[in-house]
Parts: structure tokens; C-alpha cells; sequence
């Protein structure tokens, strides 16, 4: 009785308010657990058919060829074991990514780390992790500009995949530069050993889901799953709402459109 009332309560309270899109503001779908309308989910979605090599995330044809690396894995060989990204770091994704940098946004970034979760738990390949963690801020950055999108987004998938998120695993030794303003080599340099595991977090045998919400050169997640291997840990997967394309993976784009135009051409 109680149930049907509260469910009863639940359904007139949505009539009066209805749920609002996070990201358009537009009515959503009653009961949407993503908390988007169905246009903003296939718009901030676009790229949910593309194939992302699973070692550096970058869009290649490498999974679809049967090949084990892309050639971009020639370049950097990551420590990170896996990393599953929702999309590239392009049109409403990218809005959407901007817009979660801001304290109010955080309903957005959460409806990214539903989105991000199902696409986790979609892929096959990603092994069982025991807990999610995120790049910490630096805590002067942290004071000085609040908090940002990362963390609503690992605490959704955190829920999603019913397992802890540790905020406070990991921590910056020294002040580090902003990463978006250094070179690609220099973006490596200046993270290298920056990051320390934080005392009490034992990740001896553990497996690992490092979120973050972009990732451009990989340096930080590469730097994070170093320590965490560093310490014990098996497995270490990140999981990263926007892969920030590159030349490569524009030609990676382009050379898929053309494969698919040409298949079509030959049917
Ligand atoms: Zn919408
Ligand atoms: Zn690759």
C-alpha cells in the first residue's frame, strides 16, 4: 500500500515538474535513469558505433582488422592495461565536456558517468575492477576553482558498476603545470613521478578503473596506472568520457567513412 502511494506521489510529481534534460533542458523520457532526452543521448553518443584501439583509445581500425596494436601504439606504449572512451572529443561531447568544468553542471557530468558505465559494461574486453579512482586536482587548483566534472562522473559509474569510489587513492607530490599548455613531450615530463599513492590504500592484487573526463596525450592516466602497478596492483583499465582526436585519428575517421562508402559501393 505504502508502495503504490509513494509511487503514486513519484508519478503526480513528475507530471507537475517534469525531469528536465541536463543537457538541453527539454522534457525527458519518463523514468530516463541517463537523465537526457533521447536526441541529447544519440548527439553526445555520436560516436557509440566507432572502434577505439583498447590500449590507447585513439579511434582505429586496429579491433575491427584483428590486429593486437594500432600504429599509434607504436608511440607510446601506456602501463594502463585497457581504456574504454565514450566518444571523441567533438561536437556535443565536447560541449557537453566543457560544460561539466562548471560547479552547477555537475547533473551533466553525472549523465556522462551513466552513459560512460553502460558503455563499460558493454565491453567485453574490460576485466572486473574492484574500485574506481580519479586524478586528483591539485589542492591550491582545487581551493581556488572548486571542484570539477570528474568526480560526479566516477561516482555514477562507481554506483553503476555496484563497487567503492576512492576520490583521495591518489595525490599530487609537487605542483604540477596545466597540462593543456605543454607540449606532448613536455606533458609527460611534467607529470613524471608527480603523483604518489595516498597512505592507508593498499592496491597490492587489486583491479583498477581510473576515470577522468578528457584525455589528450594519455601522460596523467599512463603516470596514475604507473603507480598503481608500481604498488601491486593486476589490472588497471581508465575509462575517460572524451578522447581528444589527433591527426591520426581524423585520417582514422576518414579512412572508416571511406571502407564503409566503399562497401557500400560493392553490395
Ligand atoms: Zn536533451
Ligand atoms: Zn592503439
Amino acid at each position: 500500500m505504502r508502495h503504490a502511494l509513494s509511487n503514486l506521489m513519484g508519478a503526480a510529481v513528475e507530471l507537475l515538474f517534469p525531469p528536465e534534460c541536463t543537457f538541453c533542458g527539454g522534457q525527458t523520457e519518463s523514468q530516463d535513469h541517463t537523465g537526457l532526452c533521447g536526441e541529447c543521448i544519440s548527439e553526445i553518443c555520436i560516436d557509440s558505433d566507432a572502434e577505439f584501439c583498447d590500449h590507447c583509445g585513439v579511434l582505429s581500425l586496429s579491433t575491427v582488422l584483428g590486429l593486437s596494436k594500432c600504429p599509434e601504439c607504436d608511440k607510446r606504449n601506456f602501463r594502463f592495461d585497457h581504456i574504454v572512451p565514450l566518444g571523441l572529443f567533438r561536437s556535443q561531447l565536447r560541449e557537453a565536456m566543457i560544460r561539466t568544468k562548471q560547479f552547477h553542471e555537475s547533473p551533466l557530468a553525472r549523465s556522462i558517468g551513466v552513459l560512460l558505465a553502460e558503455r563499460l559494461q558493454k565491453k567485453q574486453t574490460v576485466q572486473p575492477v574492484d574500485f574506481v579512482v580519479t586524478i586528483p586536482k591539485y589542492w591550491l587548483r582545487r581551493v581556488l576553482k572548486g571542484s570539477t566534472g570528474t568526480a560526479p562522473i566516477a561516482e555514477e559509474i562507481a554506483k553503476n558498476l555496484r563497487i567503492p569510489y576512492f576520490p583521495h587513492a591518489l595525490h599530487w607530490k609537487r605542483n604540477i603545470r596545466k597540462q593543456s599548455l605543454l607540449s606532448v613531450t613536455e606533458r609527460s615530463r611534467n607529470v613524471r613521478g608527480a603523483l604518489e599513492l595516498s597512505r592507508g590504500f593498499d592496491v597490492q592484487d587489486a583491479s583498477v578503473l581510473v576515470v577522468d573526463d578528457t584525455m589528450t596525450t594519455g601522460a596523467t592516466c599512463d603516470e596514475a596506472a604507473a603507480v598503481f602497478k608500481r604498488h601491486g596492483a593486476k589490472y588497471v583499465a581508465v575509462a575517460v568520457a572524451a578522447r581528444a582526436s589527433n591527426l591520426d585519428t581524423l585520417d582514422a575517421i576518414d579512412l572508416k567513412s571511406n571502407l564503409n562508402q566503399s562497401a557500400v559501393g560493392a553490395m
